[in-house]
């Protein structure tokens, strides 16, 4: 046996707990999740049910935590799990699976299958079996500060464009403010305009911000590439810039996994509670608009409708929020088929999109949101996540779809009244 492979099934044993166990004993093979999951749905193939792509780690739970498993693998009938196994299923694990947790909810026996896929790629990456852009995703995450290398110079520079077009100052790096706001490198580098948004509606709302030089980067590839190391190393970057300015909240902005990452996970990972409170920029602006603080003037007559990022909606309980804001500026809101928390994934979380090779699978789960999008036929999509933004946009250019995608904070600050109050 391999170093890597001892290490990676080591890294599964640790996984299998008594909820791993209960969840292998209590499956009653409903096939409920197949329907659930996007990729099973536009495929049909049976390698894509989600209890099918935890095989190895069920096999290695039966073999080694069962006594007729410890039997049969005496006798030579259950077979242990190969480096060639971990392989096969690699593919299972990181491209046809996106965390969207779908399957969780409807599994009539309440396993959480999304958890399992979760620990599942904690051995899949510790015996080396991982997506090459995810590696290196996740080396470069470490070694600098974010995950497409030293993005410091461009954040600088879209932060002056941004001060040049609202003539609102953005601080970096000061201490007793309101809130730390940190982004994506996709909106860094793809959507920079929520810069300028955020800090027309802060500064009508009266809160105080800043970026912290060295924990601006929101994005967590260690949760995607299924390793806690990692994810605990990116979390506590954010965590210790946050307590050392001594800010009263950080606002996750609009990326899926990293407010799944930082509000839900991180915690977990840090093993402690945070001295400050995370709240998604969609959240906040709700708050605003309840304390009469985000006053907007005109609206959208355009057909507008919305599109809930798994980790924010189905996975985060942020469900409400969107809608008031969509009420407050689009006058024709028009909500897709199982909108909410059974909404079907972009197909790009979980680190698919990044992975070169699950690309023509990943624009083949797109079908299920391009037929939700095409029974409604909108001018325009709403979302409140870049990475799903950045993910609809392209699969919408493959099937030639002419629908315009736009952020949530970006869509409400197109309406935000700037003029000061009796003006
Ligand atoms: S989490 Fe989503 S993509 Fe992954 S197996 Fe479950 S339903 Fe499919
Ligand atoms: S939905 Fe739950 S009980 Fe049904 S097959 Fe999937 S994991 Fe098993």
């Amino acid at each position: 046996m391999t170093a890597s492979l001892e290490r990676g099934l080591n890294a599964l044993r640790e996984q299998i707990d008594a909820p791993v166990a209960s969840f292998f004993t209590s499956c009653v093979h409903c096939g409920l999740c197949a329907e659930a999951c996007v990729f099973y749905r536009e495929t049909e193939d049976p390698r894509y049910i989600p209890i099918r792509k935890l095989d190895p780690m069920r096999r290695l739970w039966r073999r080694e935590f069962t006594l007729f498993g410890r039997i049969g693998a005496m006798l030579g009938l259950v077979r242990p799990v190969t480096d060639a196994d971990l392989g096969e299923w690699e593919t299972l694990v990181y491209d046809s699976c996106t965390l969207c947790g779908r399957c969780t909810l409807v599994c009539p026996v309440g396993n959480d299958i999304t958890l399992m896929i979760r620990k599942m790629r904690e051995g899949m990456s510790a015996a080396g079996h991982t997506p090459k852009e995810l590696i290196g995703a996740a080396v470069r995450h470490v070694e600098t500060n974010s995950l497409m290398g030293n993005l410091a110079p461009a954040l600088r520079a879209q932060v002056k464009r941004s001060v040049a077009e609202t003539g609102i100052d953005i601080g970096f790096d000061q201490p007793g403010v309101d809130y730390m706001v940190i982004l994506s490198a996709q909106e860094t580098m793809d959507y920079p305009e929520i810069l300028s948004s955020m800090a027309r509606i802060f500064k009508k709302a009266g809160i105080s911000w800043t970026i912290a030089s060295d924990g601006f980067e929101a994005t967590n590839v260690g949760v995607q590439i299924g390793s806690r190391d990692i994810a605990r190393i990116l979390v506590a970057r954010v965590v210790e810039a946050a307590e050392r300015l001594g800010v009263k909240g950080v606002v996750s902005p609009e990326c899926g996994h990293a407010y799944q990452a930082l509000r839900w996970e991180g915690p977990n990972l840090m093993g402690r509670a945070f001295n400050f409170e995370v709240v998604h920029i969609v959240e906040l602006l709700d708050r605003l608009r309840a304390e009469g603080k985000l006053p907007t003037k005109g609206m959208e007559s355009r057909r507008v409708t919305f599109h809930d990022p798994c980790q924010i909606n189905r996975r985060g309980g942020i469900d409400r929020e969107p809608r008031r804001l969509m009420a407050l500026v689009a006058s024709d809101f028009v909500e897709t088929d199982d909108a909410g928390a059974m909404n079907w994934c972009c197909g790009g979380g979980g680190g698919v999109g990044a992975n070169e090779r699950a690309t023509k699978l990943r624009l083949t789960a797109f079908k299920r949101k391009k037929a939700q999008l095409e029974k409604v036929n909108p001018d325009k999509l709403i979302t409140m996540c870049a990475y799903c933004h950045h993910t609809i946009e392209e699969a919408m250019e493959e099937y030639h779809m002419e629908i315009e995608v736009q952020g949530l904070t970006d869509f409400v600050a197109t309406y935000l009244d700037d003029e000061p109050a009796g003006a």
